[in-house]
Order: C-alpha cells, then sequence, then structure tokens
C-alpha cells in the first residue's frame, strides 16, 4: 500500500474548507472540476431514466447502447471505425488508468509517462510494480512532449506509454506531427500507448490529434475518455476505455471483479449526453476561454510570476522560478496568506518544481479576485 499515491488536490480542499470553518475567505483554483451544472437535457434524462427502473444490474461492459454511442462518437471524431465490442464503460476516466496497469504491467515492466503530470499515471505504475519512467514535459516546447527526448527513454523492458493531450497540468497539446512522429518512434514494437484525451473537447487553439487515428496504431492504443470534463458530470461517474477486444474482455472481467458495472441510470444519461444537443458543451469552453484569457492577463502583470497561455483544458501553469520560493512552500503561503488555493507543481511529479497550477474552473469575478489577492501577496513578499 505504501507505493500508491495520491492526488493533492483533495487534500488542499480539505485544508482551504477546514480555513473556511474558521471564518475564511477562500478563492477555490485547486481542483480540476467544472464549475458548470450538468446540461438540463442530460439530467433529466437521468432522473427519467431513475424514475424508469434503470436501478438495477447491468453488464460489466457497459449498457450496449451506450457502448454503440461511445464508439460512434468516439470513432467518428477520430476518423476510426470503433466497434461497440472494443468499448469498456467504467465509473470515471481513472478506472481505466488502473485497469490498465493492472492488465498490462508485470513487475519491473517500464511505462513511460508525462511529468508533470496527472499523479494518478505514477501511483498506478508504482503500486503494480511497474517502473516508472518520467518524461520531463518543457516549457521551452510549450510543454508538448519532446518526442526525441521520449524515444531515447524506450528500452526492451517498455510497455507502455502513457500520453495526456491537452494535457493536466500544464494546457500543452502535442500537434498532429508530434503524435505521428511518435507513432513512427514506436513502428512495430511491442509497446502500449495509454492516450489520456480527458480533455479533447476543451481546445481553444489548434486541433486535437489522437494516436488513435494514425494508421495501424489502433490496435496498440487504450483510448481513455469520458463524460466529467467534457459534460460537467464529475459527480456522476463515468467515463470509459477503447481498446481490441481481446484487452476489453480482460477490463471487462476488473470490472465484474471490481465494480460489477457502472450505475445503470448514469449511463442512460450519458446515451443522452452524447446524442443530445452539443450547445452547452461550445457555451462552457467559450466561457472557459474567456477565463483562461483574464488569468493570463492578469497573472503576467504580477512579480515572479510568467504563464503560457493553455492551449486546451482549464488549468494555468505559472513560471514561478523569478519568486525564489520553492512550489509547495508558495503554494502553502497562498493559502494561508492570500487566501487563494492552488497546487504546487509537485503535486504533478518532479518536474512540476517552479511552477504553480491554478484551475480557471471559477466565476471571472472569482479569478479577479483571487489575481488581486496574489499580486497584493507578491507586493508585499517579494
Ligand atoms: N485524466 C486526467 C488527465 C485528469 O485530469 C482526470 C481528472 O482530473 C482524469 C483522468 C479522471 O477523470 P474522472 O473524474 O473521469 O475519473
Amino acid at each position: 500500500m505504501s507505493r500508491l499515491g495520491t492526488e493533492t488536490a483533495f487534500e488542499v480542499l480539505v485544508k482551504a474548507r477546514a480555513l473556511e470553518a474558521k471564518g475564511r475567505d477562500i478563492v477555490h483554483l485547486e481542483i480540476g472540476e467544472p464549475d458548470f451544472d450538468t446540461p438540463r437535457n442530460v439530467i433529466d434524462a437521468g432522473v427519467k431514466a431513475l424514475q424508469g427502473g434503470w436501478t438495477h444490474y447491468g453488464p460489466s461492459a457497459g449498457l450496449p447502447k451506450l457502448r454503440e454511442a461511445v464508439a460512434h462518437d468516439a470513432g467518428g471524431r477520430r476518423g476510426v471505425k470503433v466497434d461497440p465490442a472494443e468499448v469498456v464503460v467504467v465509473p470515471g476516466g481513472k478506472p481505466i488508468i488502473f485497469f490498465a496497469m493492472l492488465a498490462l504491467i508485470e513487475e519491473g515492466d517500464e511505462v513511460i509517462y508525462p511529468n508533470p503530470g496527472f499523479p494518478i499515471y505514477e501511483s498506478m505504475i508504482d503500486f503494480v510494480g511497474g517502473k516508472a519512467v518520467p518524461v520531463p514535459l518543457r516549457e521551452e516546447m510549450e510543454f508538448r512532449l519532446d518526442v526525441g527526448e521520449l524515444a531515447a527513454l524506450i528500452t526492451d523492458r517498455t510497455k507502455v506509454i502513457i500520453l495526456n493531450s491537452p494535457q493536466n497540468p500544464t494546457g500543452g497539446m502535442m500537434t498532429e506531427q508530434d503524435v505521428r512522429d511518435l507513432a513512427g518512434v514506436i513502428g512495430d514494437r511491442d509497446i502500449m500507448v495509454l492516450s489520456d484525451e480527458i480533455y479533447s473537447r476543451l481546445i481553444f487553439e489548434g486541433k486535437h490529434f489522437s494516436i488513435m487515428s494514425v494508421d495501424g496504431m489502433k490496435d496498440r492504443t487504450i483510448l481513455l475518455d469520458g463524460f466529467s470534463k467534457t459534460y460537467a458530470m464529475t459527480g456522476w461517474r463515468m467515463g470509459y476505455g477503447v481498446m481490441r477486444p481481446d484487452l476489453a474482455t480482460h477490463v471487462a472481467r476488473l470490472m465484474t471483479n471490481s465494480n460489477s458495472c457502472t450505475a445503470s441510470f448514469t449511463q442512460v444519461a450519458g446515451i443522452e449526453a452524447l446524442n443530445g444537443d452539443q450547445a452547452s458543451v461550445d457555451n462552457m469552453n467559450a466561457e472557459f476561454r474567456r477565463r483562461r484569457d483574464r488569468f493570463y492577463a492578469g497573472i503576467n502583470q504580477v512579480k515572479g510570476f510568467s504563464c503560457l497561455k493553455p492551449k486546451g483544458a482549464f488549468y494555468m501553469f505559472p513560471n514561478i522560478k523569478e519568486t525564489g520560493w520553492p512550489s509547495k512552500k508558495l503554494a502553502d503561503a497562498l493559502l494561508d496568506d492570500a487566501g487563494v488555493a492552488c497546487l504546487s507543481g509537485t503535486a504533478f511529479g518532479a518536474f512540476g518544481e517552479g511552477y504553480l497550477r491554478f484551475s480557471v474552473a471559477n466565476s471571472i469575478e472569482n479569478i479577479e479576485k483571487a489575481l488581486d489577492r496574489v499580486s497584493d501577496w507578491a507586493k508585499k513578499n517579494l
């Protein structure tokens, strides 16, 4: 159990709530979830499903109608044909990381993963006894992955490469050329790619390109996507993996052994999310863009902070090296002294030192309040 890591966002949230209980006013920019409500049509579909009796167990791999809808949507967006037998519906995107590592990694197998990156990758690689091999994401590269650097990390023991684009925590995005180059590097080696595309509908600049779309790569890719971020459905717990049918069978068996199935009424709502009106996705994107632009303009005025403009997702990852403060100490000080909750870059791995992560999943008013507070704090303390 000591190998299992955690997600600092939840710990900072607890600390921030404890300060609030003592009467402090805190601006929450720590947690990575849309602050919007789930779209009305999806809620209505969920309520109707509950009232209509969708309260029983369902198949471990997901309701056939939802698997069909996912196959159509996920395949269509990536220009590949996906069969429903290749889809496994799970409670959130996270279990796909868990199940992929359990299914594919033996003691000592190497997994290359982005660092800074979503902390659950490293945690799960360690947990199953794999060797976590970080590929640093560099600001000079706009936090795109350096394919040459990754190529140099591949060995005979490399089993899986984890990709995440658009990326948490940096907002960086791989270009189509990066993805094609990486597919070329993998060639016909016996390596699977876990492609975490949970932010693929949250893009401000450029176009998302999945490694699944490269000829010959579909069978080597496990696509992770879901409903949490795109449709503001974090608490519903629903995501999915798309993978070769033989692997899908094993992952469905892991579902049988762990969750039995994803909640049936949420899956019925998921069908509506995919097939219904997509206007709310566009509206949320437009609002996230407005917030990103506001935060970007403000944070670059703060002494000691400099920030790139993220291309996707809803995180800002300013460089704070000029402050001379270590990231964790600075994040703690901003919470304790300025009432702004954010995360240390090191919550996403060692290569996050020198950065902070702010989630802009909060109102413009609160973002402005946070910027004022951080700016005042910097004036007083730097
Ligand atoms: N992958 C990345 C990169 C994430 O940032 C998150 C959530 O923060 C997830 C996966 C998991 O999402 P879910 O809430 O659907 O499990």
